[in-house]
């Protein structure tokens, strides 16, 4: 087993300053008024996670997920998300250390870049990384909004 350590976003849909969320060892919960940034947090996961589907995570283009100022202010040059998850078990593998940082940085031109522990690495190095504590970015691991309609409203052959 892993578990998320924390999750830190910059410049990452409305966290336009870095903003670090430090998990516990038991259940979290994320509570917060209407458009305060819940669902993107949620989003930021699915991000650092290497999601290719910027639709799923309720943006129309990749520049979309970076923080655009709002009416007020300018905007951020790059959205970033790094991810921290418990390596204790060795679950990532006995040559990375006790903790395993994946992190995902967007440019407006819509171009990802990925590292892990600080290296660049490729988008497919991440998902064999994840693999190994059987995380898919696009598997069940993240039930998101929408996905449970889907599954109700199935023809039963599907
Ligand atoms: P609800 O309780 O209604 O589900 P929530 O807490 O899940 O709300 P989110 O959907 O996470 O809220 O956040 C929505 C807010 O994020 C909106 O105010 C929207 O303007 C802002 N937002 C989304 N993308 C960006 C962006 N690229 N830059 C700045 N703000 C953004
Ligand atoms: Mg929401």
């Amino acid at each position: 087993m892993t578990r998320i350590n924390r999750l830190v976003m910059k410049g990452f849909k409305s966290f336009a300053n870095k903003t670090e969320l430090i998990f516990g060892d038991r259940f979290n919960c994320i509570l917060g008024p209407n458009g305060s940034g819940k669902s993107n947090v949620l989003d930021a996961l699915c991000f650092v996670l290497g999601k290719s589907s910027v639709k799923g995570m309720r943006a129309e283009k990749a520049a979309n997920l970076i923080y655009n100022g709002g009416k007020r202010k300018s905007g951020s040059k790059e959205g970033m998300v790094s991810i921290a998850f418990d390596n204790k078990s060795k679950i990532f593998g006995a040559d990375i250390g006790a903790e395993v940082e994946i992190t995902r940085i967007v440019r407006p031109s819509g171009q990802s870049i990925y590292k892990i522990n600080n290296k660049t690495r490729t988008r497919q190095q991440i998902l064999d990384l994840l693999s190994r504590a059987r995380i898919n970015p696009d598997g069940y691991n993240i039930i998101l909004q929408g996905d449970i309609i889907k599954f109700v409203e199935m023809h039963p052959v599907e």
